[in-house]
């Protein structure tokens, strides 16, 4: 097997001859590994799924590394959450120690939800000058997720070199031989993701990813508009910087000029990549990356402009380890989505695009995917290899419905897109069997999922039952609340929900107007959690929540203070509603789900279990996704013995 040793031997010769560190100056291209770890994931593969389309045949490349090596299920995290799963994943720890919780966390002083991964932490200080505002230093992100991560911990313990391509919660990247951040990286404008849809005409409101645009063709059917970029950071105001968006009737469909760029487009059709600069005020311009696609051609045309990019050969911010290794991968594979969630769910779920054009974006991000993945296995200069495909998990949301026959949009999904699950699953498959081919006969494989799947089809408003119980009071004459509890009368609640899993008390001296005192928590938690318990459907008389897990006991470790106080695990079928996460309370208790975000896993972990394939059998009993780092390390330390 393949020394670690040798190499660091060699480098340090390397270094003492000719005065260089790195193995690349011994000439020309780095020294080929002889063996390597290679962790590849699936987000979101469901074991159960997967074994059913393995038995049919349908995934010949996972049946074979099942039977040569080992198939098993592997435990997800509490909540099963694919920022939570990969975050224990990376660290080896739970998130009491890694400290993420949910996608989101609340700030208790103001009982907002923020973004629970990243942060953006803006200049402190700024120069104010003629009405513009002038940063001195730049402003910082920084990743909440506490603890090393395996990868980290392979490079400066045994000398390993690491490629990390896309693994969740990776943002800003770590310093290592290779890596490209995943979920986390923000668009242009510091959001997860904020499309733009130009229409004429008018639109419910489709919450805050989208800006809708109404624009007003003249006589020639001429629409003149512009598209907003990132505020100025220069300017005190804080207003956008744009560039110009014009759209004109053409032969079959449309042409639109953006900025320098104009591209005819008929419809249903997506533009390749547009670069679009913004001119700050005074010499400097920032770049980012879009793709257009004409929704509906004229006589009422509809344009959709993807989140805008950073451009990962001119990154505004950091998304890649060396800072260049973004702009050499254009070189390799052209351009590329950066964006942490490139799939444009919301836009789907929204119906502002087709599921025929949301699928062929999809196909666009796996092939680049691939493309970065294959190259990364090519190169072989990294004894460990980690990346995830997170098409498995998008896919099977927004596709669910196809694979459920009770779920209320089943019936209106056209039936040559009912089997994209089964699709994605053979997508992962050739990838699979691609990555196989690549391996060399000491390589060790590892394949796994952060966790499974199951439908979504009701939607609870879980902050409703609090209501309806007592235990979250609306103001007086309110009869439902908006995002962040606008009507909520806090000094007189006891609990409220927020994020996909979360519960919390109203705890007096932690949140801003708390009333619970601390000797009250113990009787409090314990009857909302039988409370919970006793709650069924009306329509179908089944239990709504399968377990409520005490925070308290769920989590160990010195990041707990952010934990929520008690965990929903919702029954199959049931999910917290999207107007839960954000604190809103609307009338009924709960509702079908009808829109075709229709797969979750934000349930009780123990029914969405993920998977873990290797082409080795492990030593060691793995339970759970935060084994994973255990084995992996097992596999580097071998290597280097
Ligand atoms: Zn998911």
């Amino acid at each position: 097997m393949f020394q670690l040793r040798d190499l660091r031997r060699r480098a340090a010769l390397c270094a003492a001859v000719l005065g260089v560190v790195a193995l690349a100056g011994c000439g020309g291209d780095p020294e080929p590994v002889d063996s390597r770890v290679v962790v590849l994931g699936f987000d979101g593969m469901d074991p159960v799924l997967a074994r059913r389309w393995m038995d049919e045949g349908k995934l010949p490349n996972f049946s074979r590394l099942a039977e040569e090596g080992h198939f098993q299920e592997l435990g997800t995290s509490n909540p099963p959450q694919s920022p939570v799963a990969w975050s224990s994943f990376a660290t080896g720890k739970g998130p009491g120690e890694h400290g993420i919780f949910d996608f989101l966390r609340r700030n208790p002083e103001t009982y907002t939800p923020n973004f629970s991964i990243s942060e953006n932490i803006p200049p402190d200080r700024f120069i104010k000058l003629f009405g513009l505002q002038v940063p001195l230093g730049s402003g910082e992100v920084l990743n909440r997720r506490q603890g090393e991560a395996f990868w980290v911990k392979a490079e400066r313990d045994e000398g390993a070199r690491a490629s990390v391509l896309r693994i969740p919660v990776t943002y800003p990247p770590d310093d290592i031989h290779r890596m490209l951040s995943g979920m986390g990286v923000p668009d242009l404008l510091g959001t997860q993701g904020t499309y733009t849809y130009y229409t004429t005409t008018r639109l419910g409101d489709a919450g805050s990813s989208t800006r809708t645009v109404r624009v007003r063709p003249d006589r020639q059917g001429r629409i003149e508009s512009e598209f907003e970029g990132p505020p100025d950071p220069l300017l005190e105001s804080g207003e956008p910087m744009t560039v110009p968006l014009v759209l004109e009737p053409a032969e079959g469909g449309a042409l639109v000029q953006l900025g320098d760029d104009e591209v005819s487009l008929e419809p249903g059709e997506w533009s390749d990549w547009i670069r679009v600069a913004f001119d700050v005020t005074g010499p400097v311009s920032v770049t980012g990356t879009v793709r257009l696609l004409l929704v509906q051609g004229y006589p009422s045309p509809r344009l959709y402009v993807s989140p805008i990019q950073i451009d990962p050969e001119n990154p505004a911010v950091e998304i890649a380890s060396p800072s260049g290794y973004a702009a050499e991968l254009v070189e390799d594979i052209g351009l590329f989505h950066t964006i942490g969630m490139p799939e444009e769910t919301w836009s789907l779920n929204e119906e502002h695009i087709s599921d025929a054009a949301w699928l062929e974006m999809e196909k666009t991000i796996l092939a680049e995917r691939e493309a970065m993945w294959f190259e990364t296995l090519d190169k072989n200069d990294s004894e460990l290899v980690v990346g995830a495909f997170v098409q498995t998990d998008r896919v099977t949301h927004m596709f669910y419905r196809g694979l459920d026959e009770q779920h209320p949009r089943h019936a209106d999904t056209a039936p040559e897109h009912r089997d994209e699950v089964e699709w994605i699953y053979r997508e992962a498959d050739r990838i699979l069997g691609e990555t196989m081919d690549r391996l060399g006969p000491d390589d060790r494989l590892i394949v796994i999922s952060d966790h499974g799947f199951a439908p979504f089809r009701k939607a609870v408003h879980l902050n409703r039952w609090l209501v309806d119980n007592g235990y979250l009071v609306l103001e007086e004459g309110a009869t439902e609340s908006d995002v962040i509890f606008s009507n909520v009368d806090w000094s007189r609640s006891r609990a409220y929900a927020l994020g996909l899993n979360g519960l919390f008390l109203n705890l007096a001296g932690r949140e801003g107007q708390g009333i619970v005192a601390a000797d009250e928590v113990e009787a409090l938690k314990a009857e909302i959690s039988a409370g919970l318990a006793e709650w069924t459907d009306p329509e179908s008389g089944e239990p709504v929540v399968r377990r409520v897990f005490d925070g308290e006991a769920a989590y160990r470790g010195p990041e707990r203070g952010d934990a929520p106080d008690m965990v929903v695990g919702y029954h199959r079928g049931y999910r917290a509603s999207w107007q839960t996460t954000l604190g809103a309370i609307p009338k009924p208790l709960m509702e079908p789900n009808r829109q075709k975000w229709s797969g979750d896993h934000c349930i009780d972990p123990a029914l969405v279990p993920g998977v873990l394939f290797s082409n080795f059998t492990p030593e060691v009993e793995i339970g759970g996704i935060r084994d994973v780092w255990q084995l992996t390390r097992r596999q580097i330390r071998e290597d280097e013995s």
